[in-house]
């Protein structure tokens, strides 16, 4: 599944090749989708320029003259800009033609995805509002964590993926976050300190930037928005290594199931 900061590296990618293009032409070939795409976003589209691209959570606002093209990649969806010229893929669904005869493709193999249009403000659209802080943001901190976490008893790991306490911490940046914060994914979100909280929400922004940096995760087909899957995979601490030696003190990594999510961790080290 796409994560953020694959979502955050389309973005970027987007953002340098298509800012200030206008749309000549809209090609959906399914409408079907988590909800269905509007028949006239064509219409809609055409002639409009997009102004800029930004992201909140996992979805992706483009936002033209008069109003926002919302996308989500769902479980399999991916962007990428390509040429007039380029052959279409199966799963290429749905295609924005600009005036410099660049494309933006939209592939989703699974259609769990979405693209909606709204003229009005994208934050307030029900998908959005009820969003937690972005982890990028100095509105995540510890101590906003510690504040949220008063009277939580579900294990940390599930509390740091629910969407309406901190956006994109997706299973693996989960996994990973609390190891390099040596806390253990089983413990009752209300029983980690103020001094915990702070050294995991800060782990779990260096873990996104640095996937960031990487382009994106890896252990999906997710390609950025030139279509290159020339990403490389990042070095991962715990997630994915049942059974390996620790890299820390060379003890096994213990694998669990925590709300219904694969989960890694070293009993040595993560208390
Ligand atoms: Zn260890």
């Amino acid at each position: 599944m796409p994560e953020l900061p694959e979502v955050e590296t389309t973005k970027r990618g987007i953002e340098r090749l298509l800012i200030n293009k206008t749309v000549e032409h809209t090609i959906v070939r399914h409408y079907k989708f988590r909800q269905p795409i509007a028949r006239n976003i064509g219409y809609i589209l055409k002639n409009q320029t997009l102004k800029t691209v930004s992201r909140r959570a996992k979805y992706l606002l483009f936002n033209f003259t008069k109003g926002t093209l919302i996308i989500h990649l769902g479980m399999s969806g991916s962007l990428r800009v390509v040429s007039l010229n380029t052959p279409k893929e199966k799963h290429d669904h749905v295609e924005i033609l600009f005036n410099d005869n660049h494309c933006l493709r939209f592939r989703d193999p699974r259609r769990f995805g979405l693209v909606i249009w709204t003229k009005k403000n994208p934050f307030e659209h029900k998908l959005l509002k009820n969003c937690g802080p972005e982890p990028l943001t100095q509105q995540f901190s510890g101590l906003y964590l510690h504040r949220v976490a008063k009277n939580r008893t579900c294990p940390i790991k599930q509390f740091i993926m629910l969407n309406n306490i901190v956006v994109g911490v997706g299973n693996i940046y989960a996994n990973e976050a609390l190891f390099s914060a040596g806390i253990s994914p089983n413990r009752p979100a209300n029983s980690i300190g103020l001094d915990e909280f702070m050294l995991l929400s800060k782990s779990i922004k260096t873990v996104l930037r640095k996937a960031i940096k990487a382009g994106g995760t890896t252990l999906q087909d997710f390609k950025n928005e030139r279509g290159d899957a020339g990403y490389f995979k990042q070095k991962l601490a715990v997630y994915g290594r049942a059974s390996l030696p620790c890299y820390n003190c060379r003890q096994a990594i213990t694998q669990v199931r925590i709300g219904q999510r694969s989960s890694f961790y070293c009993k040595n080290c993560q208390k």
